[in-house]
C-alpha cells in the first residue's frame, strides 16, 4: 500500500485490469520494481506499461488487456472490434469476425423468448447481463457472465454495442467438483451421506407446512464385512459399485444414498395416486432386495448378496435424527429376527424402543439407588430335599414397575455397569448364603448357592480375586457357591474370561454351565473348562414328555455328563410328570415352577421349613 505522498497511486480496477498511476518523471527505485513483480506474480497477473496522457489511451489499454472478453458491435450488431481476451475465450480472432454478428457465436441452448427479452430489456433500460451458452469456434459450448450495453448518440439512436463477457467453464468446473466432493460419494457416485440430511431436513421442514408425511427406508447388505475381508479391498469397491447401481435402478426415482460402507437410505416423498409414502416404501423395499438377488459375477466367481431393510415414517415434530434412529431401530429389529428381511417401525416397535430407552438411561444408577434386589429359586434332588438355590436379580424400576433381567441385563453389559452390578449380586447371595447356612433346614454341607455371572463380567482379570475376597470376608467356602456360566457365552469366550473360569474353579467354586444344549458349543471346548454342572435347558425340559427325540437327546445329555462326572441339573420343571422323568433318566437336582417360583428371601426360608409339600416324597 503506498503512502499518500507516494508518486504511486491505486487507481480503480476496470473489467478486470488494475490501474495504477505513476506520477510523471518517477524513476522506479528496483526495490519497487520488485515488490510490483512480486505482486504481479503474487495475482497471477502480467504487467503492462503505457504512457497515458488521455483517458481514452487508458480506455483502450484496459479494454484491450481485459481478462473479460470485449466486443464492441455497430447499430446492425456487426462487430467492430473485439480484444485479446475474446479471441483466446471464443477462439476466434478479430479479422475472423469483423463484419459479422455475434450470432455466430450462438450456442443454440437459449430459445427464440430469451433473446427477445435481451433485447427488450436493451432497447429499453440500455443494458441486460446473464448467464448465456455460447460456442467456442472449436464447437465446444460455455457458459459465460454477459454484459451487454448500448450506447446511443446525442439524439438516442443506438450507436454501438458493447459486450464484456466472462468465461465460466473453469468456475463452473471447480463449483461442481466441489459439489460432487462434498454431495456424492466417490466410489458408487449415489449421493452420500450430506447429500441426503440435506434433502431429508428440507423434505420434514416441507412436511410440517403440507403434512403429508414421508418415510426413510434404511438398507444394509447382510455380511458385506466378511465378504469384503474374504475377497480383498478392490473386488468389495466392484461389489459395492455394482450393488448401488442395482438399488438405483430399482429405486424408482426416490433418492438414493451410499451413507455408510455398506448403509444405504432412501427417501419416499409423497407422491398422488400411489398412496402413502409408508406403503410406498415397503414396495420400494421389496424391489431393493428383489433387484440384489441375481448372483454377482465377480472375478469370474459367482456370490450372492442379501439385504435388510428397516423402514421409518414420519411423526409430527421429527427431526432429521428422530426418524433416522427409528429408521435404524427398525432395521436392527429386522437383523435380529433373521436378515434378508423388511420390518417396519410400528407402535410396538416403538413401544419397546421406549422402554429400552428408559432401561438404558436408569440402568447405571439402579444399584446406588437401591432399586436392585434379589428373589431365590429353590432346587431339590430326586428325593424331594432342598439342596440349593439360584439368585436372580430383579429391577424395580419407579413409573415401569419390575424389569425382567433380559431387558435390563444387555444394556448392562453394553454400559459396562455389568461388573458392578454382578459384584454387588455376588456380595448379596454370598451374605444370604452365610446367614442360611446357620439354620438347621438348610442341610450346610450340600447346599449351594449358584450365582449367575455375565461373560462380560470375567473380562476384567481381578474378578475372581474379588469373589474370593468376598467369600473370605463373610466365611462362606467357594464350595458353597456355583458360577453359571451360560454355553453361548463358554463357546465364544475370549482367553481373559477362560482365564478367570480356571481360576475360580482353583479357588473352589463350583463352576456350571446354564441353558445346555443351546449354546452350540464343541465338546471339545467344553472339555476344556473346568466343569462341574450342566443345567439342562428349559426348552428341553418342556418337550421332554413328548418321548420320542428330545426324550433321546436329554438321556444322552445326562449319560455323557454323568460320564464325565458332572451333576445335572434341570431347570424349569413345571409338572409333576416333567419332574418324574426326569428322575427317572437319572438326573440329579432340580429346578422350576414345580417346586417354587423364584422368591423373596423371607419366602424362600419359610420353603425350607415346610415339610407338606407335594414333592417332598420324592419322584
Ligand atoms: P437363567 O439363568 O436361565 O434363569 C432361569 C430363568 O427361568 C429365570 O428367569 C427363572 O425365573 C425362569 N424360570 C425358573 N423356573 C421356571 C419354570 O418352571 N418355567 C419357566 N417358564 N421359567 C422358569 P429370570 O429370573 O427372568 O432370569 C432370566 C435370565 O436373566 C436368567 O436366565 C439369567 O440369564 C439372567 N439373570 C438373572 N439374574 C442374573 C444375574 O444376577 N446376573 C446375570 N448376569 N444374569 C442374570
Ligand atoms: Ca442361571
Ligand atoms: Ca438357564
Amino acid at each position: 500500500t503506498p503512502a499518500s505522498s507516494s508518486p504511486i497511486r491505486i487507481g480503480e480496477e476496470l473489467a478486470g485490469v488494475l490501474v495504477l498511476y505513476v506520477a510523471p518523471g518517477h524513476v522506479f527505485r528496483e526495490d519497487e520494481a520488485e515488490a510490483l513483480r512480486d505482486f504481479a506474480a503474487a495475482m497471477g497477473s502480467v504487467i503492462h506499461t503505457a504512457r497515458v496522457q488521455r483517458d481514452k489511451a487508458l480506455a483502450d489499454l484496459v479494454l484491450e488487456n481485459s481478462r473479460h472478453g470485449v466486443l464492441v458491435a455497430d447499430a446492425d450488431e456487426r462487430i467492430l472490434w473485439v480484444n485479446r481476451a475474446f479471441e483466446q475465450t471464443t477462439g476466434y480472432t478479430l479479422e475472423e469476425v469483423r463484419g459479422k454478428t455475434p450470432r455466430i457465436l450462438a450456442s443454440g441452448r437459449q430459445d427464440a423468448m430469451f433473446y427477445r427479452a435481451l433485447w427488450r430489456a436493451l432497447k429499453g433500460d440500455g443494458s441486460w447481463q446473464g448467464e448465456i451458452w455460447n460456442r467456442r469456434k472449436s464447437g465446444e459450448v460455455y457458459p459465460e457472465w454477459l454484459n451487454i450495453m448500448a450506447l446511443r448518440d446525442d439524439e438516442g439512436r443506438v450507436e454501438r454495442y458493447a459486450a464484456i463477457f466472462i468465461d465460466l467453464t473453469e468456475i463452473r468446473q471447480a463449483e461442481e467438483r466441489v459439489r460432487r466432493l462434498a454431495y456424492f460419494d466417490e466410489l458408487t457416485g449415489l449421493p452420500n451421506r450430506a447429500h441426503f440430511f440435506e434433502r431429508l431436513a428440507a423434505a420434514l421442514d416441507q412436511d410440517r407446512r403440507n403434512g403429508q408425511g414421508l418415510a426413510v427406508l434404511s438398507l444394509d447388505l447382510d455380511h458385506f464385512h466378511e465378504i469384503n475381508g474374504a475377497l480383498g479391498r478392490d473386488a468389495g469397491d466392484a461389489l459395492l459399485r455394482e450393488a448401488g447401481r442395482r438399488l438405483e435402478g430399482a429405486a424408482s426415482g426416490h433418492l438414493l444414498a451410499r451413507v455408510e460402507l455398506d448403509q444405504f437410505l432412501l427417501l419416499v416423498l409423497p407422491q398422488e395416486d400411489e398412496g402413502k409414502p409408508l406403503a410406498l416404501a415397503e414396495a420400494t423395499a421389496q424391489r431393493l432386495l428383489r433387484a440384489l438377488t441375481p448372483e454377482f459375477v465377480l472375478n469370474g466367481q459367482a456370490l450372492t448378496l442379501g439385504a435388510t431393510v428397516g423402514i421409518a415414517d414420519s411423526r409430527p415434530g421429527d427431526t432429521v435424527d428422530t426418524l433416522l434412529s427409528r429408521a435404524s431401530l427398525a432395521l436392527d429389529r429386522a437383523k435380529h429376527q433373521g436378515r434378508g428381511g423388511v420390518r417396519l417401525f410400528d407402535r410396538e416397535l416403538g413401544e419397546e424402543a421406549a422402554f429400552d430407552r428408559h432401561v438404558v438411561l436408569n440402568v447405571r444408577h439402579a444399584a446406588r439407588k437401591g432399586e436392585l434386589f434379589l428373589v431365590y429359586q429353590p432346587q431339590v434332588d430326586s428325593g424331594g430335599r432342598l439342596v440349593g438355590a439360584e439368585a436372580l436379580l430383579r429391577w424395580r424400576l419407579p413409573g415401569i414397575g419390575l424389569v425382567p433381567p433380559d431387558r435390563f441385563i444387555p444394556y448392562a453389559e453394553k454400559s459396562g455397569v455389568i461388573g458392578a452390578m454382578g459384584r454387588w449380586v455376588f456380595e448379596q447371595a454370598t451374605r444370604r448364603l452365610a446367614g442360611w447356612r446357620e439354620l438347621p433346614a438348610f442341610a450346610a454341607e450340600e447346599f449351594r448357592m449358584a450365582v449367575n455371572v455375565s461373560p462380560s463380567q470375567l473380562v476384567d482379570s481381578g474378578v475372581a480375586e474379588a469373589l474370593g475376597e468376598v467369600c473370605d470376608r463373610l466365611g462362606v467356602p467357594p464350595g458353597a457357591i456355583e458360577i453359571e456360566v451360560t454355553e453361548s457365552a463358554i463357546s465364544r469366550a475370549a482367553a481373559q474370561v477362560c482365564a478367570q473360569i480356571e481360576a475360580l474353579s482353583g479357588m473352589g467354586f463350583h463352576i456350571a454351565i446354564d441353558d445346555f444344549g443351546t449354546g452350540h458349543s464343541s465338546l471339545s471346548r467344553l472339555h476344556a473348562f473346568p466343569i462341574d454342572t450342566f443345567k439342562i435347558d428349559r426348552s428341553f425340559v418342556t418337550c421332554v414328555e413328548e418321548g420320542g427325540n428330545a426324550l433321546a437327546v436329554v438321556r444322552s445329555m445326562i449319560g455323557m455328563a454323568h460320564d464325565l462326572g458332572h451333576t445335572v441339573v434341570a431347570e424349569g420343571v413345571e409338572t409333576e410328570s416333567q419332574f418324574r422323568t426326569l428322575c427317572r433318566l437319572g438326573c440329579d437336582r432340580f429346578q422350576g415352577y414345580w417346586f417354587s417360583r423364584p422368591v423373596s428371601d423371607a419366602a424362600f426360608e419359610e420353603f425350607a421349613h415346610r415339610l407338606d409339600r407335594p414333592f417332598a416324597a420324592g419322584c
